[in-house]
């Protein structure tokens, strides 16, 4: 099934219809560049408000504490740094203690740039709003892919031209081409509807660069389960049978007139407590098997992506 669209990257008409979520969504792909998209791309939340919350400080934290053990030795000590969507500023951290950078963390939730701030770390709502003009490293860690489709050309390019000569942005974003995206279609993982718009691959960088003031090298492919929790069948499971969380349970039990039935609560919450044993235990066992998967899937879930600004002269649109 052909539609009219054009290719927000590299302009192409060849784009092709490759499933349907459900009845409103569905995901194209360009076929000169491979870019795919959600349509329609809308951006249904409002990360000032909605995206970050206490619940996610942890997580948060040992995503960056991967994503830092990744880069580490790329990293020169004493450099201008700017993280954007850097939530709790957590990576920033470790850049200020480990590497004595100067650090900067561009948010747009209110609540995890305060966060942020709390901890010494100068977080600010927008790019227009920073107090340093050029940096040495610019790192966009699983942004990219909440950005609507026809602003990531100027989003890249805005970011590139806030980057020194010679200085290094890097990028952490799905994979167009994973090959799990393909296997599973609508039942993959990352295809995460509510929040992901859009997903790269390595040819559309091309044509998102297509620049000589700029270098483009895609470092490595990560499978997905090395940053990002594994698929639970168990899970999916649950989700079919129940739809309700435990929470919004227990919510409304204690909306309702008659009195929360505390017995039956607390039983939820032990049964909560043992269906997360055996979703860690699922994991286990299946570490093997997604470890094994992965060593003869084509392509992986997550792209690392290094852009080197080889001249100064780029400027903000
Ligand atoms: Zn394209």
């Amino acid at each position: 099934m052909l539609n009219n669209n054009i290719c927000d990257i590299c302009n192409s008409e060849n784009i092709d219809t490759i499933f349907r979520y459900n009845n409103t969504l569905y995901y194209t792909k360009c076929l000169c560049c491979g870019f795919i998209k959600k349509n329609p791309n809308i951006v249904t939340i409002d990360y000032s408000i909605e995206y970050h919350t206490k619940e996610k400080l942890y997580y948060s934290k040992s995503l960056a504490n991967n994503y830092f053990k990744r880069l580490a030795k790329k990293i020169n000590p004493n450099q201008y740094c700017l993280e954007i969507g850097g939530s709790f500023g957590f990576f920033s951290k470790y850049l200020q203690e480990y590497k004595q950078c100067i650090v900067r963390n561009i948010e747009p939730s209110i609540f995890a740039a305060s966060y942020a701030n709390s901890q010494n770390i100068r977080t600010f709502n927008n790019i227009y709003d920073l107090d340093i003009k050029l940096f040495d490293y610019i790192f966009l860690f699983h942004v990219v892919e909440h950005i609507k489709a026809a602003d990531i050309k100027n989003f890249i390019n805005n970011a590139m031209a806030l980057l020194k000569q010679g200085g290094v942005c890097y990028i952490f974003t799905p994979n167009a081409n994973s090959f799990s995206l393909k296997l599973l279609g609508k039942y993959y993982t990352w295809l995460a509807p509510d929040e992901h718009t859009n997903f790269l691959s390595s040819n559309s960088l091309n044509y998102l660069v297509d620049n000589n003031e700029i270098t483009l090298s895609i470092l490595e492919e990560i499978p997905a389960f090395i940053h990002y929790p594994m698929p639970s069948f168990l899970s999916f499971i649950r989700k079919k049978l129940f739809k309700h969380k435990v929470n919004d349970f227990i919510e409304l039990s204690e909306n309702t007139n008659v009195k929360p039935k505390l017995k039956k609560i607390k039983l939820i919450l032990v049964l909560k407590n043992i269906f997360s044993i055996f979703v860690k235990l699922e994991r286990l066992l299946f570490y093997p098997i997604y470890r094994f998967y992965n060593m003869f899937s084509s392509h992986k879930d997550e792209l690392v992506i290094e852009l080197k600004n080889v001249k100064n002269n780029l400027k903000i649109k």
